[in-house]
């Protein structure tokens, strides 16, 4: 075979074949071409589908490791989670964490003793954070579990206001009926009712014959 030097296009030698290579979110796809400075430029794609033409050395050398629009992205995510790390997201973030993994937590016994676990990506605080905001977080917002007996994550969690977060907490309010004891949250699932329609009617002082009323007992009683 003849050399490719009659070629008016300039081929890289094999050495300098970077195709298919990936440099952080950069993969090589082709050759572009060479300018009279003798560099390389060559079109990469980048994770997020933009393809671009960049020197190749820049590449390499881990200057340029993503699109403009990823870096601009990055840039603008670090600079809201950076100025977050004092406030009060963050504080709920570390609260969350240290509930359900810090054994010397005054809160852990209710929490990581009962093996209520923070999911995998929420300890990353920047993946928490995007959750929170694109999930109405506000600065008098709480992290609230849906089900109490279910862990930190996007499925079991919600943001609520004080009084809710207030309501929640009484969940030790005891209240007997029928020669039964359970807390309101018991007496809730006993009944198959949302707890804040029951948690209303205990909070406007009904009766207990009345706490129940339109609801029927459940067959299974607790299931525990
Ligand atoms: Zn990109």
């Amino acid at each position: 075979m003849k050399s490719n030097s009659g070629n008016p296009i300039y081929q890289p030698n094999k050495q300098r074949d970077i195709t298919e290579k990936k440099f952080g979110k950069l993969t090589a796809l082709s050759f572009e071409y060479r300018d009279d400075k003798h560099r390389h430029f060559w079109k990469f794609r980048c994770d997020c589908g933009n393809e671009i033409v960049l020197r190749k050395s820049s590449v390499i050398s881990g200057n340029t490791s993503q699109c403009r629009e990823c870096s601009l992205k990055e840039r603008k995510i670090k600079a809201i989670t950076h100025g977050m790390s004092k406030t009060r997201l963050y504080r709920e973030w570390s609260g969350m964490l240290q509930r359900c993994e810090l054994a010397t937590s005054t809160s852990y016994e209710r929490y990581g003793a009962l093996g209520i676990s923070v999911c995998e990506e929420w300890h990353s605080f920047e993946v928490f954070a995007k959750w929170a905001l694109e999930n109405g977080y506000s600065d008098k917002l709480t992290i609230d579990r849906i089900d109490s007996k279910g862990n930190y994550e996007p499925n079991n969690c919600r943001w609520v206001g004080n009084l809710e977060q207030a309501n929640n907490k009484c969940t030790n309010v005891y209240v007997e009926y029928m020669g039964e004891t359970h807390t309101l949250a018991e007496w809730a699932r006993i009944y198959r009712m949302k707890y804040h329609c029951l948690y209303d009617r205990w909070k406007k002082g009904w009766k207990t014959d009345e706490l129940f009323k339109g609801y029927s007992r459940t067959e299974t009683d607790l299931g525990e």
